[in-house]
């Protein structure tokens, strides 16, 4: 019998440090039915006297969106970033469905491309994008702008943001206990290390991104990671028109072994970049690779950043621990194939947020463990499909040169273009036409002949 239960079961009111009650409903059921589950959050303890308390662990996307849904919901929310300033290593696309769920000004985003050039090993360049319609297209943000101006909006909303580097936590022995964070606040001006300061809440959200600290905490377990490294290059005005709109990916041995390089365009410069997860120590040869394919159009750049991060593979082992729940990357909510984790971390972020502030009906009462499940399993019920639509994407497509070719080849296809555009726009797996995907896979099957043939050939000449 779990404690709570059975200090109601014999009628005892529980009055914790923090003045916590049982409802009389929550006693009636136990005794009743003598059952010892609680159902999630119903009959938990209110917090009297103050609201529930929640911090956020990390500034990016993913804590941004959750500090700003829980501070909407009425919660007492801290958000610590370390780096208020923070230019996260990231190539910011955007999927337009991003744009309009939260919010976003048109003034933060860079470009709007509507071109996208995916480019072949043999370097064939197929348009992809022409099926878009007029309003639609991929948002390209700066992370330091994107992420400010969600962390301003969670402060608007009520959120206390705190210039701080979190270090540890304490976990409670006792189920409504609070949580002692430990971490170095900036904000008292105290020079660069800081000053040591804690903090009691009683739920955690770690979107402290792929090198978690909130996920060592409550051991969750690691993940296979791909490392990505980007630079950001300052071209000349005259060359900065061609992609003025437009985005290029480039696929191919030489720029990975199992993602792509991309080049995409910024306000005034464009981010070429690349990721492995299989070569990682091979990583500055991948972006060399990608420089050159885009040599002719990048010519007389000068690198004005260059930057380099994990990027996490596959989601962690365990992504919740009694009040303390991962979100973004910290939970590891990458797509294989794209890459892509802005629009996912802020999702999570919101998705888990708005289970803390339902199951705590807007901080009036305790959360446990099962509130914050309601979040995983939504999570997982919207986007597992998403998620193994692309592994076995990356897996067939980009194991090989004829396999990209055929890749390549294959994205010529209108269909296939708007299939691939309706899904990373809006975030559905777009529901096909039967003789449409018979057709797409005739056809694949052809193209993946096609370049096992060109590659035996190839190989015959030894080119
Ligand atoms: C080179 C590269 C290119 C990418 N390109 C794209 C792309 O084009 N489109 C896309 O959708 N995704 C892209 N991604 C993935 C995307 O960047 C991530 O999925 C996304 O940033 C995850 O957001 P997040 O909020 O979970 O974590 P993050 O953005 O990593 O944010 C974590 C925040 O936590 C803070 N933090 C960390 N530790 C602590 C601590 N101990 N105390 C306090 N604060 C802390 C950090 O300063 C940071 O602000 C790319 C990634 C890389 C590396």
């Amino acid at each position: 019998m779990n404690s709570i239960a059975l200090k109601s079961f014999v009628g005892l009111r529980q009055v914790s440090p923090e003045k916590t009650q049982f409802t009389g409903q929550a006693k009636v059921i136990t005794i009743r039915h003598r059952k010892l589950k609680i159902v999630a959050g119903k009959y938990s303890p209110l917090v009297s006297g103050r609201n529930l308390r929640v911090a956020v662990i990390g500034g990016g996307p993913a804590g941004g969106s959750a500090a700003e849904t829980l501070a909407k919901g009425g919660i007492e929310t801290y958000l610590i970033e370390r780096k208020l300033d923070n230019a996260k290593p990231c190539g910011g696309a955007i999927p337009l469905c991003m744009v309009g769920e939260f919010d976003l000004p048109l003034d933060i985003i860079d470009r709007r491309v509507t071109k996208m050039k995916m480019i072949s090993p043999s370097n064939v360049a197929v348009d992809i994008g022409q099926t878009l319609k007029p309003h639609e297209y991929i948002g390209m943000v700066r992370r330091e702008v994107l992420d400010s101006y969600l962390r301003d909006r969670a402060k608007e909303n009520g959120a206390t943001i705190i210039n701080g580097l979190f270090l540890k936590m304490d976990i409670p022995k006792d189920k409504n206990s609070p949580y002692v964070l430990h971490f170095s606040s900036y904000d008292g001006k105290t020079g660069g290390v800081g000053e040591k300061r804690t903090l009691e809440v009683d739920a955690v959200i770690g979107a402290d991104g792929a090198n978690s600290r909130v996920a060592k905490s409550i051991n969750a377990g690691d993940y296979e990671y791909a490392i990505a490294f980007q630079e950001r290059i300052k071209i000349p005005d005259d060359k900065m028109v061609y992609y003025e709109d437009l985005a290029e990916m480039y696929v191919g041995d030489d720029v990975s072994p199992d993602f792509y390089g991309w080049v995409f365009p910024k306000c005034d410069h464009v981010a070429v970049g690349t990721g492995t997860v299989t070569h990682k120590g091979d990583i500055k040869k991948f972006q060399l690779a990608t420089r050159n394919r885009a040599k002719d159009k990048i010519l007389g750049g000068k690198i004005i950043r260059v930057e380099a991060h994990p990027i996490p593979e596959h989601p962690r082992p365990r992504r919740l621990s009694g009040r303390v729940a991962l979100v973004g990357d910290a939970a590891g909510y990458v797509t294989k194939c794209s890459g892509e984790g802005i629009y996912f971390a802020a999702k999570s972020g919101r998705m888990c947020a708005e289970a803390i502030v339902e199951g705590s009906e807007n901080g009036k009462k305790m959360v446990n463990e099962d509130d914050l499940r309601k979040y995983l399993k939504k999570w997982d019920q919207t986007y597992w499909p998403t998620y193994k639509v692309l592994d076995v994407l990356q897996k067939v497509f980009y194991r090989s040169n004829p396999a990209r070719e055929a890749f390549v080849e294959m994205c010529a296809d209108e269909y296939v273009q708007k299939m691939t555009f309706d899904s990373y726009l809006y975030k559905t797996v777009a529901p096909g036409n039967p003789l449409e995907d018979l057709k797409l896979a005739v056809n694949t099957i052809g193209s993946l002949v096609r370049a096992n043939a060109l590659r035996r050939e190839m190989d015959k000449l030894n080119v």
